[in-house]
């Protein structure tokens, strides 16, 4: 089967004609599957979602009980039949759930890779490569410039900052799924033991990935009213970046502002943000890794959505693999 018969991009996101569904689409429509929680991929008001159980979790702890009609939970490997086609979800190392989807009808095989990452992360499942005749790979990292150095050293940085400032409130910018997790789990795993507290916003899914099994140690409401602006004197609070540009930041003792995510990388972008402490963290593959996982599949094909598509698209054809943009609107790359 022609695989752009199989799946092609529709303005509500991918479609499988055969199976009747989309993948991560953008407007609500009758049949989703959804490759991961974070809120560009994972959108309320369709009817029925087939996604991984800690997917479909993290859904319900954002959008509440009613965020589809009906909801069915593929266990990774698992082979489901939808309408006819094949799909299979498989871990991609993003966050918590997160998976790629392969789908398959008449011998020919596509995998959406959704965004993935090839680090190594202790709170989610490693990625697992997938053999298939058409990848499909995201690019929000997809230049030649882009190197992410290792989260350790990063994570060595913020530790040394304590130690330089020690009357300082540490604010470290983080998404709340995901990212917030893995910085609290990359301090755990570096020794760093004092309660982390966590802006209210990332409450429900730091309880989730505790409960999921994932440890992060003592965590703490940063609710500055019940607590003397001293308990925080040295300590590190973890919210979202939004939190941090507005009054409630101010309140903390010498705040300084942190920020964990890939675009720190890009010196302007850290300072357009008002960041003292660039921690360059991603949960998206970069360029060697984008690179490295084309060539370890070397399908016959490679789709690129979202992100820089055109030096990838380029990159593949140069190695004799065919590509082409995908040209997807709708999934934003600066939540990294
Ligand atoms: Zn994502």
């Amino acid at each position: 089967m022609r695989p752009d018969a199989l799946l092609y991009p529709a303005p509500e996101g991918l479609y499988c004609p055969e199976g009747g569904f989309y993948v991560d689409p953008v407007r609500p429509v009758e049949r989703a599957l959804v490759t991961h929680g974070h809120s560009d991929h994972a959108r309320p008001g369709h009817v029925n979602v087939l996604a991984t159980r800690q997917t479909l979790d993290i859904m319900r702890l954002r959008y509440g009980e009613g965020f589809c009609v009906s909801e069915q939970a593929a266990g990774f490997g698992e082979d489901l039949l939808v309408n006819g086609v094949k799909v299979s979800f498989h871990p991609a190392g993003h966050v918590l759930g997160s998976a790629q989807i392969a789908i398959e009808k008449n011998g020919t095989r596509i995998v959406v890779s959704g965004d993935y990452k090839r680090r190594p992360d202790p709170t989610c499942a490693a990625y697992v490569p997938v053999a298939c005749d058409v990848f499909i790979t995201e690019a929000t990292f997809g230049l030649p410039v882009f190197h992410h150095p290792d989260p350790m050293d990063e994570i060595g940085k913020l530790l040394a900052s304590l130690r330089q400032f020690p009357e300082r409130t540490h604010l470290v910018g983080a998404y709340a799924l995901g990212k917030a997790q893995r910085v609290i789990r990359l301090l755990r795993d570096a020794g760093y033991s004092e309660p982390i507290y966590i802006h209210g916003a990332m409450e429900k899914l730091c309880d989730y990935y505790v409960g999921e099994g994932i440890d992060l140690g003592e965590l703490l409401p940063a609710t500055i009213e019940s607590r003397d602006k001293s308990a925080f004197k040295g300590a590190v609070v973890i919210g979202p970046s939004s939190a941090f540009a507005d009054r409630w930041a101010r309140r903390f003792n010498e705040p300084l502002p942190a920020f964990a995510s890939g675009w720190m990388m890009v010196r302007q972008r850290a300072k357009q943000h008002g960041v003292e402490l660039p921690l360059v963290i991603s949960d998206h593959c970069d360029w060697p890794e984008l690179t490295e996982t084309i060539r370890e599949l070397h399908p016959a094909e490679v789709w690129v959505t979202h992100g820089r598509e055109e030096a990838l698209v380029r990159w593949c054809q140069l190695q004799g693999i065919k590509a082409k943009p995908l040209h997807l609107v709708g999934y934003e790359d600066e939540a990294d």
